[in-house]
């Protein structure tokens, strides 16, 4: 347990950028000290195997919906919805209209340029893409101010996406309903989405 989690502090500060890796490095300690204490902040309340099973509404309480891109609704490195969630995603649009969020790790973040990749996603989905200096996990403020003018609560959003360590565990930092995409687009072989699922399936059978 120790073990994975130091590793997953010192791979997650590596960036290029040398003042986003302080801060992003500060970020993930504190996120991983956290799971340290707490295993099960990374636990979700709603598991899908990929983004077409989502049902729309979500729950009946949830009045806003966040929702991560790579891996999630689209594939990795890619600025739409893959085509065989065409339908989910134009129902949960639909239905939660402006309270449908991405917030993305990559898209609207400060390593995306001139939000080129942000411009992109929203002309392609419809739906507005947070602008965000904090990555997941630690971006519930400016997500809350997002739905302020909503009046709209943190156990009244949704956060869907497809990584325990940053949508999942935001979504239980806020006090938010977390929908966990076990698979996604493709079933990752990266090192920490396989370290997640086993550590999802380890807390499961406890
Ligand atoms: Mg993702």
């Amino acid at each position: 347990m120790f073990y994975w989690l130091s590793m997953t502090s010192s791979s997650l500060a590596r960036t290029d950028d040398q003042s986003l890796e302080m801060a992003f490095n500060l970020s993930a300690t504190l996120n991983v000290a956290k799971l340290l204490w707490a295993p099960s902040l990374c636990m979700p309340q709603m598991t899908i195997k990929s983004f077409g099973e989502l049902p729309v509404p979500i729950a009946s309480h949830i009045k806003g919906v966040v929702v991560d891109k790579d891996n999630c609704f689209a594939r990795d490195g890619d600025d739409k919805v893959w085509p065989e969630y065409q339908q989910t995603w134009d129902k949960l649009h639909a239905y939660y209209q402006d309270r449908l969020l991405i917030v993305s790790n990559s898209a609207g973040t400060n390593d995306d340029k001139g939000y080129k990749q942000a411009l992109s996603l929203e002309s392609s989905t419809g739906a507005p893409v947070l602008r965000h200096s904090t990555k997941k996990p630690g971006c519930y403020e400016e997500i809350m101010a997002y739905y302020h003018k909503w009046d709209i609560q943190p156990n009244e959003i949704a956060v869907v996406g497809d990584r325990l360590f940053t949508d999942i565990m935001m979504a239980n930092t806020m006090g938010a309903y977390g929908v966990w995409v076990r698979e996604g687009v493709e079933l990752s072989t990266k090192m920490f989405p396989s370290i997640e699922r086993n550590l999802y399936d380890r807390m499961k059978n406890k």
